[in-house]
């Protein structure tokens, strides 16, 4: 089973449910992507970032607004031009 990071959310694609409709080779995971496989607008991720990180880790959405905020900046989805992948 292949293992990838998404990129527009950071989040571990690890089961075939993480990946949209058991597609490995998506860049995204499924919860980034619509029903058609296009990668949903940054705001609407960036919300589900900061509910998930409210949800799981218990800091205030403030704080989880200025984690999402620093993650996005360094995320290939959208960082422009493209950052070479390690
Ligand atoms: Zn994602």
């Amino acid at each position: 089973m292949p293992t990838s990071i998404c990129k527009a959310c950071a989040r571990l694609m690890k089961e075939k449910e993480d990946f949209p409709r058991g597609n490995f080779d998506s860049d995204y995971c499924a919860s980034c992507v619509d029903h058609k496989g296009n990668l949903k607008p940054r705001d609407i991720i960036r919300v589900n970032m900061i509910r998930y990180r409210v949800n799981n880790t218990g800091v205030s959405e403030e704080e989880a607004a200025e984690i999402v905020d620093n993650l996005m900046r360094s995320l290939p989805a959208w960082n422009k031009p493209k950052t070479p992948t390690t």
